[in-house]
């Protein structure tokens, strides 16, 4: 299926008035609809699978930006280590660790989003309140020095009910906003899919990740 460049263009405008950064998720799509992205203009591009990732790496241009979007497991953070742009799902203190000591090798500095547990559904990944403030105050302590840890990043619920994904975006901007007055890292909040991006925007997202509507759906 070709890339759907109208709505491309159409949330490319939005994004821009409203400061926002568009990932476009392309997991399962073949490198040749990443390339016509790319050609459009596009940048940013956010994997869930690290030798899908590693694959697409060899292929597309160098100044392409690669997120992680997926569950990442720390026997595998030294795949993308070298390269990766931002690892959006970081969830526990052992994957830290882990991308700290394999950023060190690399001899650079790696930025990571943790991810919060907002939704309803007991299956997303994702940290409590309790558990983000305790690693919340190891970066303070600066446990992680190969990191920069520059915000935080939700899945709302599969919900038919908005107002139910409305509270749980407003509730994710709340404790981003707060842990912004504690860590002058924090810059970026990473919310809204293509069911939802537009709602998370109003919510203060500023990180979009949007596959389907760009890439057609996924099997
Ligand atoms: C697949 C995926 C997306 C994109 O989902 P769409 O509904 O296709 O836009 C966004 N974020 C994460 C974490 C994903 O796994």
């Amino acid at each position: 299926m070709p890339i759907n460049k109208k709505k491309y263009e159409e949330i490319k405008n939005l994004v821009v008035a409203k400061s926002c950064t568009l990932v476009a998720v392309s997991k399962t799509k073949p490198v040749e609809d990443l390339m016509a992205m790319y050609e459009l203009g596009q940048r940013d591009f956010g994997e869930n699978y690290v030798q899908e990732l590693t694959e697409k790496k060899e292929v597309l241009p160098a100044d392409t930006r690669w997120h992680f979007i997926g569950h990442l497991q720390s026997n595998k953070v030294k795949y993308i280590a070298s390269f990766v742009h931002l690892i959006h799902g970081v969830d526990s203190e052992k994957l830290l660790k882990e991308i700290n000591k394999q950023a060190k090798k690399s001899d650079r500095k790696i930025n990571c989003l943790l991810q919060l547990h907002i939704a309803r559904e007991e299956t997303k990944f994702g940290l409590d309140e309790n558990e983000l403030a305790a690693i919340a105050n190891k970066i303070k302590d600066n446990f992680f020095p190969n990191i920069d840890v520059v915000g935080l990043m939700g899945m709302a619920s599969n919900a038919d009910d908005v107002e139910i994904i409305r509270n749980e975006f407003r509730s994710l901007h709340e404790t981003f906003l707060h842990y912004r007055t504690e860590l002058p890292s924090f810059t970026t909040l990473s919310m809204g899919m293509s069911g939802d991006y537009e709602m998370a925007i109003s919510e203060g997202s500023n990180m979009i990740r949007i596959g389907s509507l760009l890439f057609g759906a996924r099997n």
